[in-house]
């Protein structure tokens, strides 16, 4: 298993092992709008708050895609990379994709984990939009490869930047 073989020690390895049993508990919650569209929130791991993960991202959904239906899981784990706080993937297909995978490093505190949260959403809501999407085996903005950008300029990094503090105030302040 490529991930045990990363830790050196005794203890390294026992912690691996420890955070993926952890990861088996998953919780599951179903959002039926009142026109009977129904998305599902899924969520995992350790390291965080399960009302407060429910109930943004359910907020998120039912704010901005009330006649979707989408499949969100969010993992919450040690993530194990410099500075990364947060990962969004698609999960199966990516022409027009309804299922996403977030990944979320645990114990952050509540507004870092609200902030990572919606720069997340934020890039699900480019993936619904179709403004993110596969173009020739390249990941394209508006049609444009995003590789052409370093990282901090990618336009869909960029967007996401901005809404993950206009999208943690409008929660905050609803
Ligand atoms: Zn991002």
């Amino acid at each position: 298993m490529p991930r045990v073989a990363r830790g050196d020690t005794l203890d390294e390895v026992a912690s691996l092992y420890d955070s993926e049993r952890k990861t088996c508990l998953r919780f599951i919650f179903c959002l039926v709008s009142s026109l009977g569209y129904m998305s599902s929130i899924c969520h995992s791991g350790y390291g965080y708050s399960k009302k407060l993960c429910e109930d943004a991202t359910s907020w998120f959904l039912r704010t901005y895609f009330p006649r979707h239906k989408i499949s969100v899981e969010i993992e919450h784990k040690g993530l194990k990379r410099e500075k990364v706080v947060g990962y969004c993937d698609v999960v199966g297909e990516c022409y027009r994709p309804r299922h996403f995978l977030i990944e979320l490093q645990a114990n952050m505190d509540r507004e870092l984990y609200l902030i990572t949260l919606f720069h997340e959403l934020t890039h699900v809501a480019q993936w619904i939009r179709g403004d993110l999407r596969h173009r020739y085996g390249k990941l394209c903005y508006s049609l444009e490869p995003v590789e052409k950008y370093e990282y901090e300029n990618q336009p869909h990094e960029v967007e996401a930047h901005k809404m993950e503090s206009v999208l943690f105030r409008e929660y905050e302040l609803r």
